[in-house]
């Protein structure tokens, strides 16, 4: 099912009684989410992901635009009627009741032709269970299970009516790391399966881009990009963009162009033909430099971190607006620095020019 947001706002009265600034949590969402695909909403938090969510969902109202599942337009349909999964952050299970129970619930609630027989319903229960793969524990309460199986709990509830899209918001926050990385490959895995239209929320970029089709990265309630994750990492649209995603994070400078040539201090470092002369922001991936004995970028070498799979170089330098550079070597070439400088050339591709103002928007131009 695909789902179309049309001019979706969303604008909040103010909470402060003697300022009346209102919020506009969501500012005219204009997007497509193809039909069986998983997209993440990504950005830093009050961005506006859970209120595009929950608008998506029903449990709140627009102020103005239109939604749609494919041609149906259900910007007045009830949340019961839009034939959604919802999954939360925190698990919201139902404590007195078994896992099996939990799952059937929404099943049971279903009234007149909808409500299948007591049969169905386990029928459809178990097969929830088995996707999620807790089908061993349908007897037990959620006090007996771990975050990760409450979660798995949660999914299999918000799959067990057959939506036609599913909304999770930040469902993977409460879990400890290794729980993370392994539920959100289930998720991945499930989604795949049963093809369901599936909207991420999260601000962990590396969990959206991990395991997203589409990424939309949102700032203040706007629509920063949408694309596929390696393109948006490859092509940012503007320095936000392209310092949200990304760890270490990029790398910035204060620069300038001049007569064709990309300077950070005194050091021509690339060559970025017909830009016009000005200052830029010039970012650069960590895995983008070059250690490299005539390199033209000189830099205070600070520390250096070994982590197996890969060593990362910290230096400093005047022009960088991070406190550190940090570069980043597969751990398989060994590089050996001497004294306390060290000189970096650039990777054309892993370098971006921005413009040198607020909205720092990217300088479309081919860098060498
Ligand atoms: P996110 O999920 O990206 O963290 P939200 O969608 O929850 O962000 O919130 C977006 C913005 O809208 C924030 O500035 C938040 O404070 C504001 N907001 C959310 N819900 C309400 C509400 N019920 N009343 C007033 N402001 C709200
Ligand atoms: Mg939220």
């Amino acid at each position: 099912m695909k789902v179309v947001l049309q001019n979706l706002t969303k604008i909040f009265p103010s909470r402060n009684k003697r300022s009346n600034e209102e919020v506009v949590a969501v500012n005219s969402f204009n997007f497509e989410i193809p039909d069986g695909k998983l997209i993440g909403l990504l950005g830093p938090s009050g961005c506006g992901k859970s209120t595009t969510l929950y608008m998506i969902s029903g449990l709140l109202k627009p102020s103005s635009g239109k939604i749609f599942f494919g041609d149906d337009d259900v910007t007045e349909l009830s949340t019961e009627n839009r034939g959604i999964g919802l999954v939360f952050q925190n698990y919201a299970l139902y404590p007195h009741m078994t896992v099996k129970q939990n799952i059937m619930f929404p099943l049971e609630n279903l009234k007149g032709a909808d409500r299948p027989t007591k049969e169905q319903m386990l029928e459809r229960a178990y097969e929830a269970a088995r996707l999620v793969q807790i089908d061993q524990l349908l007897d037990r309460k959620p006090s007996e299970l771990s975050g990760g199986q409450q979660q798995r709990v949660a999914i299999a509830r918000a799959l067990v009516k057959m939506p036609r899209v599913l909304l999770l918001d930040e469902p993977l926050s409460n879990l400890d790391a290794r729980l993370r990385l392994q539920t959100r490959e289930e998720i991945r895995r499930i989604q795949k399966e049963t093809g369901i239209t599936t909207i991420f929320v999260t601000h962990d970029q590396e969990e959206a881009m991990s395991i997203s089709d589409l990424i939309v990265v949102m700032k203040s309630g706007l629509v920063q990009q949408i694309g596929k994750p390696q393109d948006v990492y490859d092509n940012p649209a503007n320095l936000f963009v392209a310092r949200f995603l990304g760890t270490p994070p990029i790398n910035v400078f204060n620069g300038r162009v001049q007569a064709g040539k990309v300077y950070i201090g005194d050091a021509a470092v690339l060559e970025a033909a017909g830009v016009p002369d000005q200052e830029v922001y010039i970012g650069v991936r960590p895995e983008g430099f070059n250690v490299a004995e005539d390199g033209p970028l000189v830099c205070q070498l600070r520390d250096i971190e070994v982590m197996g799979h890969a060593t990362s170089f910290l230096s400093s330098h005047e022009a960088s607006i991070n406190p550190v550079i940090r570069t980043l070597k597969d751990a398989d070439r060994h590089i050996t620095v001497e004294g306390d400088t060290i000189r970096y050339s650039l990777k054309p591709h892993k370098t971006f020019l921005f413009r040198h103002d607020d909205a720092a928007e990217r300088i479309e131009c081919e860098v060498k």
